[in-house]
Parts: structure tokens; C-alpha cells; sequence
């Protein structure tokens, strides 16, 4: 992380602190790496050597958090590097990025955890927290040491990518989990039901000839999670859901004070199984040599316009805590083949804001949050995810009307895989502070207009 320079006062922008309850006009004082004080606008005098940063026009808001991003590092650094997954971050307001353990070899024991920890604090610019694994090389058959994962610092437990099928280690690691006050976080897919798929069982599905996965592989798996947790007393926490049902059986083990908390894509908030076809969502008379769009294609699938409006219900009455990006890299070889073929996923730092804010038309003030003390709680890290006096003075500055084009130059992963590519979007990330220091700035890096 790098060393801050110059006092700072941020002006004249909306500032946006859902920690605080603070919605206002006002300048953002910053000193050394921390917020000093949020005052009046034009009532701070600057002194020599401060800079002055004209937010007027913009939002002004904690750095986000995203509680789900795939590193690629160690193993896959073709896709994604620590550097290159900081340059993403910080193009999306992002200013502190846990990563997922799908990694060669996998985050499963604190020698692995320590290099990577290592290697992230020399060369990325946001904060890297990491997700331990669930089992050992994510294998599913045998629990990884949690206790040791704990202390080499890791803020959860996950073998994303591949469900924990075995509820008697899923009853275990709930168990530890309430010991340790960390979360499991199951990727619910019961493969049991369905063990190959491509895309959502439904309409799509059956005109492309792909093979579809039902909603009830999710919600059933996250049932089952539930009643494990009630069971432990464990924390639990739901990635990337996206089903109705899912939502539904969430919000009721939530009014039954069951440990759980949920997480929500971007993706999923946006958009829907239509993606498929290729035409960004559009239903196209005849198929277009566009159709079979491998990059719509991830785990969860897109689904159906139902759920994604029962996703944006669940987010609005607090069912669902966090967005999380999963941010998933994968090289052109990956995308560039067949749709059974190709992996599951897409980025998803650079672009939270246009998916949720943009195309799902989500009010800013709702994403504010669901990116700061949403995931803050769940962390529970109240030094991350505010502007308040004393704390790290991480800070994104959002332009809400400008737009930008989504390209290999205004992209900073390594990895091209979103259905946005080409696209016109907004709003736009202007500039992201790290600790009191400017890492990002779009107009100083050309990322211009559309
Ligand atoms: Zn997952």
C-alpha cells in the first residue's frame, strides 16, 4: 500500500456516509491517511502544502468493500495478479477487495495464506482481506484446520466454485464457525439435482439446446445451510444468490434470528437469462451469430426477470445485506469456445456501479450502503466502509452522470470477460483514495467521456 502525501480537502461534493446517517453538501478533510473531519462547505482554510480535490457535482462516499473477489493468484496469474486486481478495484470504487480460495494451491493452511498476504500488501494498492478454505484443497472431504486459518488472519471460510456437499462437514464447519466469529460462506449449488449444466433451466435453455439448472439446486442447498446453522448456532453467510425462492427462505430465517446474512451479484441484480442471446438482453427474432454469449454464462446462472426483481425486493427491505462482486477473471481461451465449454463467471469490480446503479437503475444511496457498512458488518470491521473522524481515510468519488465506455483500455483486470464490453455505461467512478492517497483518478488517466 503506498505512502500518503499531501493534506488533502475534498470540496463541495454530495457526501454520501451511510455509517453515519450523513447526507449532505460538505468537504472531506483528509490528513496524513485518515478522514480528520467532514465540515461546511468553503469553511476550511487550506495551509501550505495542502491540494484541494473539486468535487462539486459528485458523490462523495466511503470506499467500497467487495466481499467476493477471485485473486487468480497463486496458479492462474495469466488471468489476475494482486496489481492488476488492485487497478480494477480502485476503477470501480472498490478500496477493499477478501478473496476467494480458489486458488493453486488452495488457501486451505496458514503457510499459503501468509505468502499471500505477503505478496498482496507489496503489490496492490486497496486492501486485501482472504477467505480460507472450507476443506482441504476444496476437495469436500475433509475440513481444513479453521482454527490455524483464523490466526493467520482469514475473515471467513469458503470453497467457492464447488458447494460443500457433505452436510456432516458443513454441520462441523458451522459449529467452528461460531467459535471463531467468522462466517461460512457455502456456494449453494446442490449437485445432487443437477451435476452438468450450462445456463437456467427455462425457456432459454430450451430454445439455445443448452442444459438448464433448476432454481431449487440453490434454494434447496441454502435450506439446508439454514437449518445447519439453527442447528450450530453457526454464521453463515450466502454468496451470489439469485433465486426468489432463495430470497424468500432467507428473509424467513432472518425473522427467525437465524445467524445468516446473503450477498447479491451485480450481475444478478441487472441482468437476466435473455443475456444468453447475445444482444444484451434483448429477445432477437432469429438467432444472431452473437447468441450462446459465453460471457453471460456463470455459477449461479442468469435467471429469470422474476428473480432478478425479487433480488432488488430482497436488497430494498434488508433480506440481503451486501453486493458482492464475483469478480471472476477468466482469459480469452476460456470465453472463446463453445458455450458448454467456456468457465462460469465474469469481472465484476470495474463495473458494480454501472450494473446495479446504471442498468438496474438501484438508487446510489442503497448500493452506498450495501458496499460499505453492509459488508463492514459482516466483516465485522467498523474501521472500513466510513468516513468517520480517526479512520482510514478510503474514499471513492462517483461522477453520477458521466458516462464511459467498457474497453481493454478503461479496464484495469487482466481478463475481458464481461457482456458489457463495448458498452456505453454510468456512472462513473472519478477517483479512488487508498489510506489518504489518490490510486485512482479517471480524468488524470483518460478514461474520457464516451
Ligand atoms: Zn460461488
Amino acid at each position: 500500500m503506498r505512502e500518503q502525501s499531501q493534506p488533502i480537502v475534498i470540496r463541495n461534493g454530495r457526501v454520501i456516509d451511510p455509517s453515519q446517517g450523513f447526507d449532505a453538501i460538505a468537504d472531506v478533510v483528509v490528513i496524513g491517511s485518515a478522514v480528520v473531519s467532514i465540515e461546511s462547505p468553503g469553511t476550511t482554510e487550506l495551509s501550505d502544502g495542502w491540494t484541494e480535490f473539486n468535487a462539486k457535482g459528485k458523490i462523495v462516499a466511503p470506499g467500497f468493500i467487495d466481499l467476493h473477489t477471485h485473486l487468480r493468484t497463486p496458479g492462474q496469474e495469466w488471468k489476475e495478479d494482486p496489481k492488476t486486481a488492485s487497478d480494477a478495484a480502485v476503477r470501480g470504487g472498490f478500496t477493499t477487495i477478501c478473496a476467494m480460495p480458489n486458488t493453486y494451491p488452495a488457501q486451505d493452511n496458514a503457510s499459503v495464506v501468509d505468502a499471500l498476504l505477503q505478496r498482496c500488501a507489496s503489490e496492490a494498492d486497496v486492501r486485501v482481506r482472504l477467505i480460507g478454505a472450507i476443506t482441504k484443497a476444496r476437495e469436500g472431504h475433509e475440513l481444513a484446520p479453521m482454527h490455524e486459518l483464523a490466526d493467520a488472519g482469514v475473515i471467513g471460510f469458503s470453497d467457492d466454485g464447488d458447494p460443500v456437499m457433505s452436510a456432516h462437514l458443513m454441520r462441523q464447519a458451522l459449529a467452528y464457525s461460531s467459535d471463531l466469529d467468522l462466517p461460512v460462506i457455502n456456494h449453494a449449488e446442490d449437485r445432487g439435482l443437477v451435476s452438468e449444466w450450462d445456463m437456467n433451466e427455462g425457456p432459454v435453455a430450451t430454445h439455445l439446446g443448452l442444459k438448464g439448472i433448476p432454481n431449487s439446486a440453490e434454494s434447496m442447498m441454502i435450506a439446508r445451510d439454514i437449518v445447519l446453522a439453527r442447528m450450530t448456532n453457526g454464521r453463515l453467510h450466502i454468496p451470489h444468490v439469485s433465486t426468489a425462492e432463495s430470497v424468500e427462505i432467507i428473509r424467513r430465517a432472518k425473522s427467525d434470528s437465524i445467524n445468516v446474512t446473503a450477498e447479491v451479484t451485480p450481475h444478478h441484480l441487472a441482468l437476466t437469462q435473455e443475456w444468453v442471446y447475445g444482444e444484451y438482453g434483448e429477445v432477437p427474432n432469429t438467432l444472431t451469430p452473437n447468441a450462446y454469449a459465453t460471457n453471460a454464462k456463470m455459477a449461479p446462472p442468469l435467471r429469470a426477470e422474476a428473480d432478478r426483481q425479487a433480488l432488488i425486493d430482497g436488497l430494498s427491505d434488508g433480506t440481503i445485506d451486501t453486493i458482492g462482486t464475483d469478480h471472476a477473471p477468466h482469459a480469452d481461451t476460456d470465453k472463446i469456445c463453445t458455450f458448454t465449454e467456456a468457465a462460469n463467471g465474469i469481472i465484476g469490480l470495474e463495473t458494480a456501479l454501472a450494473l446495479t446503479v446504471g442498468i438496474a437503475g438501484i438508487g446510489i444511496e442503497t448500493v452506498i450502503e450495501r458496499f460499505t457498512v453492509g459488508p463492514s458488518a459482516i466483516l465485522n470491521d467498523a474501521t472500513i466502509g466510513t468516513l468517520r473522524p480517526g479512520m482510514p481515510a478510503d474514499i471513492t468519488i462517483i461522477d453520477p452522470n458521466a458516462e464511459w465506455q467498457v474497453t481493454s483500455a478503461t479496464l484495469g483486470s487482466k481478463s475481458r470477460n464481461t457482456p458489457l464490453l463495448d458498452a456505453n455505461v454510468k456512472p462513473r467512478v472519478d477517483a479512488t483514495f487508498v489510506n489518504g492517497t489518490k490510486i485512482w483518478d479517471a480524468n488524470e488517466n483518460g478514461a474520457a467521456d464516451a
